[in-house]
């Protein structure tokens, strides 16, 4: 049995399914963990990301979480670690993105590493050290509105030199043009001035396919998924081999979406789905705060309809409601209700027979994840960039369930409906 070679921390689950799914494409036969796993990995895989929920934790629990996955990756026989993080570089002023990426360096005696959300499939891009979000700054663009994570300064130098005990430098376009010759001898530069954290510029693949040679042999590297096109190829593998290791087993079920993403895209999408007759049910945080019994009440509306085609439950709102729900309950507590109550649809969904499930949002997808009690993901086919297909076999779907978790930012407005067709031609 293959061990895998790349050891993966991603701090969120999309943020997981969505880096699984580049390797995949490079090649690589991925599998994705719900946190760190007890006992040992039984399963043949080139890479394993491993899931955690880090991203808004206090950040000495986010080191002491992705130390632990580290050690466990290691032991799996990983030569080489990435933190993947989000495309947006969602954090605060106090982490979690340096605190961590300082704690893995630590641990594993990695002396330079880069940092490098780029995510260009998806419209992230970096440009002298500024992040893009298609065609936006980064606090330009609907991120700087992000219910957990307001982004406010798309310098990316700035945004983590203000998070991190080491020197923060840039690898810039004209260096990552010339290709791993150009980058290696950037790096030399910036060692030489102390730096051990490079933020990369990227802005297109063929730049990150070009660069992967580049990050062979780092014990560590930080970025958001775009990255990981690249590297398959320093192991051997290659995007030929994709089709292969997106194979899936044929879905079965009936069809659900649960969406607690209050992103411009998952906005958008909500409304799609809707506009084109889909149903939905909407949830009020302000309700749940009440005490209403709103998980019965979704789940009762679901059942007659489950049988006619996807149900969408939603908490998904436009900015000014979101404000007003957290000006009335706090962030944390409007975020927490909502997810615990999109949690319990959600177990209540596959209880009725959802076997085709789409998760809309980060922390929303993390939420459902653990209340199915998965543990374990084999990633198939990709849907749009950043998300798709996976399989699990949770207790409560004993014959399998088909989960896409996608994050906040991601997909087209026919998203919802795109999904499912992809199942249907699998
Ligand atoms: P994304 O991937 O877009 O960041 P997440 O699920 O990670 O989505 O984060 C969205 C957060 O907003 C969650 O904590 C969710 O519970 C919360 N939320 C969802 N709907 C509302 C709402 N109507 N009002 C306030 N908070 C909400």
């Amino acid at each position: 049995m293959s061990k895998p070679a790349l050891g993966c921390i991603a701090d969120d689950f999309t943020g997981a399914t969505d880096l699984a799914n580049n390797l995949v494409r490079g090649g690589m036969r991925v599998v994705q963990t719900i946190g760190v796993p007890d006992g040992p990995l039984d399963e043949p895989a080139d890479a394993v990301v491993v899931a955690l929920k880090s991203r808004t934790i206090p950040a000495a629990e986010a080191v002491a979480q992705s130390l632990q996955a580290l050690q466990w990756l290691r032991a799996q026989g990983a030569q080489q670690a990435y933190f993947k993080y989000c495309s947006t570089f969602d954090s605060t002023p106090a982490g979690n993105i340096g605190p961590v990426t300082d704690a893995l360096m630590d641990a594993l005696g990695c002396d330079f590493t880069i940092a490098c959300p780029a995510f260009p499939d998806n419209g992230r891009t970096v440009f002298k050290g500024y992040l893009f979000v298609g065609d936006e700054l980064l606090h330009e663009s609907g991120m700087r509105n992000h219910p957990l994570t307001p982004m406010t300064d798309s310098n990316l130098v700035r945004v983590l030199q203000a998070q991190t005990k080491r020197k923060v430098g840039l690898i810039d376009y004209r260096s990552v043009a010339r290709g791993p010759a150009g980058i290696a001898e950037r790096i030399a530069q910036l060692r030489e001035q102390g730096v051990q954290v490079a933020v990369v510029d990227a802005t297109s693949n063929a730049e990150l396919l070009a660069a992967g040679p580049a990050w062979a042999g780092m014990p560590l590297v930080t970025a958001g998924s775009g990255i990981a096109i690249g590297l398959p190829q320093n192991f051997g593998l290659r995007e030929g081999d994709g089709a292969a290791a997106a194979r899936l087993p044929a879905a079965r079920g009936l069809r659900a979406i649960v969406s607690g993403s209050c992103s411009v895209a998952t906005n958008a999408q909500v409304r799609n789905f809707i506009d084109a007759g889909g149903e939905g049910f909407a949830i009020d945080p302000l309700q749940l705060a009440a005490g209403a019994d709103v998980i019965g009440q979704a789940l009762a509306w679901a059942q007659p309809r489950l049988a006619r085609g996807p149900v969408l439950v939603y908490a998904t709102a436009e900015p000014d409601a979101v404000r007003a729900a957290q000006g009335r309950l706090g962030v944390e507590r409007a975020g927490a209700l909502v997810e615990l109550a999109l949690a319990g649809v959600t177990r209540g969904l596959v209880q009725q027979g959802v076997g085709q499930l789409v998760v809309a949002g980060g922390e929303t997808s993390g939420a459902c994840v653990q209340v199915l009690g998965i543990s374990r993901l084999r990633i198939g086919p990709q849907i749009a960039p950043g998300v798709p297909w996976c399989h699990a076999r949770p207790a409560l779907a004993p014959e399998g369930l088909h989960l896409a978790l996608k994050s906040g930012n991601f997909g087209g407005p026919r998203f919802f409906t795109e999904a499912f067709e992809q199942l249907e031609r699998a």
